[in-house]
């Protein structure tokens, strides 16, 4: 997509942030906006570089690697929000600032074993399957709770706070329902003594719903670079 798009694009979803915050009476400051750049070339990241983007979140590590290494001169930060298989946890380790989607102990050790000791530790997020939906991935609500206290040790990685992508609604009370759930979670966390300070939610079509349920990082693709093909 055009840059001028893009930019334009970036605005306005500037704009969306500091209306859903000042509505749920928070200060935008509070919330970061990745701009999920999967499928998109790097030039396009870019353009959404030049208005001041700079955390890109991805869900495939080959094509994501490409682009990390394309851009590597520009201060960027590179969020990996894909589903992790065992296979290219050491990739995702050695390449990413963030993982977001954290579902099990196995992985978690993983990410901890390979993290090169050379970078800071590697911030993380436990991905809840709050739709119960079998296609996505994320552990159940029961199992968040012991995650945690176990990710909590493994010294090469910081464990930030949960994400959630729930099952696609356009209804606002369904939403927010939804991002509720997490938010609860998070703060029953906190309640045990897991510090936390993340709460990563909201996507194109639903991130009003998450800012007023606490999002402090929304993911967002289509609102930035147009419907992906
Ligand atoms: C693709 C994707 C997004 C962005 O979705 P849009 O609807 O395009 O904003 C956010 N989070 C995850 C995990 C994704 O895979």
């Amino acid at each position: 997509m055009n840059s001028a798009i893009i930019q334009e694009n970036i605005l306005q979803v500037q704009q969306r942030i500091e209306t859903a915050a000042s509505d749920a009476c928070r200060n935008s400051s509070e919330i970061r906006l990745l701009a999920v750049s999967k499928t998109r070339s790097a030039q396009e990241i870019m353009a959404a570089y030049h208005s001041g983007q700079t955390a890109f979140g991805e869900n495939y590590v080959a094509e994501a690697i490409e682009k990390i290494t394309t851009l590597a001169d520009y201060p960027l930060e590179w969020h990996y929000i894909g589903g992790i298989q065992s296979n290219k946890s050491r990739l995702i380790a050695a390449h990413f600032s963030w993982v977001h989607t954290i579902a099990s102990l196995k992985h978690a050790q993983r990410l901890h074993q390979q993290r090169p000791a050379e970078l800071p530790r590697l911030n993380s997020c436990i991905q809840v399957n709050i739709s119960h939906e079998h296609s996505k991935g994320g552990v159940m609500e029961d199992e968040v709770l012991p995650l945690a206290r176990e990710i909590a040790q493994l010294g090469r990685l910081r464990l930030r706070g949960l994400m959630a992508l729930p099952a696609a609604t356009t209804d606002y009370e369904k939403q927010r329902k939804n991002f509720s759930i997490l938010r609860k979670l998070s703060d029953k966390l906190q309640s045990e003594g897991i510090e936390l300070d993340t709460l990563s939610m909201g996507m194109s079509n639903d991130m009003e719903a998450a800012i007023a349920e606490g999002a402090t990082i929304v993911r967002i693709g289509t609102a930035i670079f147009g419907p992906r093909t």
